[in-house]
C-alpha cells in the first residue's frame, strides 16, 4: 500500500479547507471500504484520506419531510432505523445486502454514492426515491438530484474541495410503494449483474406517478423514463407492467464482462423491473 496521509475534520468547513489544499489527490474518507482498497492497489492516485466521521451533520440522521441522512451513516444504522425500513423499503434492500454485516458496520451511502460505479448498488433505489445529495464546497452548498449525480464509471460531479453531506430522501407520498433487486451469481458479497429499483403512486389500480431505475447495464446507473411513461396514466396491469419491463430491456445498454453478458444483462433488467414493480404495488396497496 502507498503511503497516504491522514486528517481528520470536525466541522463542514475543516472538511472544505482540508479537501481544497490537498487538491485532487485528497480523497474523503468515509466508511474506507472502497477508497483503501483502491489505494492499496495503486488504482486511484491518493495522497490524503480526510476522514469526515466526526463532523456532527455527516454523522446525523433528521426526520423532518421527509429524512436527511448523513453521508457517514454506516448502513447497519439505516436498516435498523424502524422509520426508514418502513418508509424508505427499496433503499433498505440495497443497504442489507451491501458486503456482508462487517462491511455494513462501516460502508456508508456517501461513499456509494461517491465511488459511482455503474453497479452500485444503493444508487438505482435512492434515485427511485427521489434522493438529492447535499454538497458542500468552497462556493458554498448545493444540492444534486441522484440521478443526475454520476456522469461516468467512477466519475461524479464532485468538484475539488467538495464533498457530500448528506443525502434527503422525500417523505413518500400516499398509496405509494417501492423495492429494489439484484442478480448475482451467489448468494451474497458479489458485485451486481444488473439491480433494479422500482417505485409506483397508484390511486385505486391506476398508476399515478412510477419511477424505474437500474444498476450494472450502463456506464452509469440509470433512471428510465421510457418505463415509468409506460406506466403512468394507465392502469397496473400484467401488459403495462410488461410494457415497463421492455421499456427497461431497451433502455439497458449493458457490456459483456467476466459477470455477464449483454444478453443476459438485458433479459435480467427487464426481470428485475418486472418484480420490483410487482412489490412495490403490493408495497403500496397494504
Ligand atoms: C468485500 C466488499 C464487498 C462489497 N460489496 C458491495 C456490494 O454488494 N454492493 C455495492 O454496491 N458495493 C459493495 N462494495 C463496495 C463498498 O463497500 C460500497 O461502495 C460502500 O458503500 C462504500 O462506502 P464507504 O463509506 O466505505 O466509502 P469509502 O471507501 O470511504 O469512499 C468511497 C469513495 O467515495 C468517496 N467519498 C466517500 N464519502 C464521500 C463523501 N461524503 N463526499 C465525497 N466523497 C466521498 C471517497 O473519497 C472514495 O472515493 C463492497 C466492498 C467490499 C470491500
Amino acid at each position: 500500500m502507498q503511503a497516504v496521509k491522514y486528517a481528520r475534520a470536525s466541522s463542514i468547513g475543516d472538511a472544505i479547507k482540508l479537501l481544497q489544499e490537498g487538491g485532487p489527490a485528497a480523497r474523503v474518507l468515509a466508511g474506507g471500504t472502497d477508497v483503501i482498497v483502491q489505494a492499496r492497489e495503486r488504482r486511484r492516485d491518493i495522497d490524503l484520506f480526510v476522514d469526515i466521521k466526526r463532523v456532527p451533520e455527516v454523522m446525523a440522521i433528521d426526520f423532518g419531510d421527509g429524512v436527511t441522512i448523513g453521508a457517514g451513516v454506516p448502513l447497519y444504522q439505516i436498516y435498523e432505523d424502524e422509520r426508514i425500513a418502513r418508509a424508505y423499503p427499496a433503499l433498505i434492500e440495497s443497504a442489507h445486502v451491501i458486503g456482508g454485516t462487517a462491511i455494513q458496520g462501516r460502508a456508508t451511502l456517501g461513499g456509494n454514492l461517491c465511488n459511482s460505479s455503474p453497479a452500485a448498488d444503493s444508487i438505482p433505489a435512492m434515485m427511485v426515491l427521489r434522493g438529492v445529495a447535499n454538497i458542500a464546497g468552497p462556493n458554498g452548498e448545493r444540492e444534486v438530484a441522484v440521478d443526475e449525480f454520476c456522469t461516468g464509471p467512477g466519475r461524479n460531479v464532485l468538484e475539488v474541495g467538495e464533498f457530500v453531506v448528506s443525502i434527503r430522501l422525500p417523505q413518500p407520498p400516499e398509496h405509494s410503494g417501492s423495492a429494489w433487486q439484484r442478480f448475482i451469481p451467489r448468494n451474497e458479497m458479489d458485485i451486481a449483474v444488473a439491480n433494479a429499483g422500482s417505485m409506483l403512486v397508484l390511486d385505486g389500480d391506476t398508476v399515478t406517478d412510477a419511477r424505474i431505475a437500474l444498476g450494472a447495464v450502463a456506464p452509469t446507473p440509470l433512471l428510465v423514463q421510457e418505463a415509468a411513461d409506460a406506466l403512468i396514466g394507465r392502469p397496473l396491469t400484467d401488459e403495462t407492467i410488461a410494457a415497463a419491463a421492455a421499456a427497461s430491456r431497451a433502455a439497458a445498454n449493458p457490456i459483456d464482462d467476466m459477470r455477464g453478458s449483454v444478453k443476459q444483462r438485458k433479459h435480467l433488467t427487464g426481470v428485475l423491473t418486472e418484480r420490483t414493480l410487482r412489490t412495490a404495488a403490493e408495497r403500496a396497496r397494504a
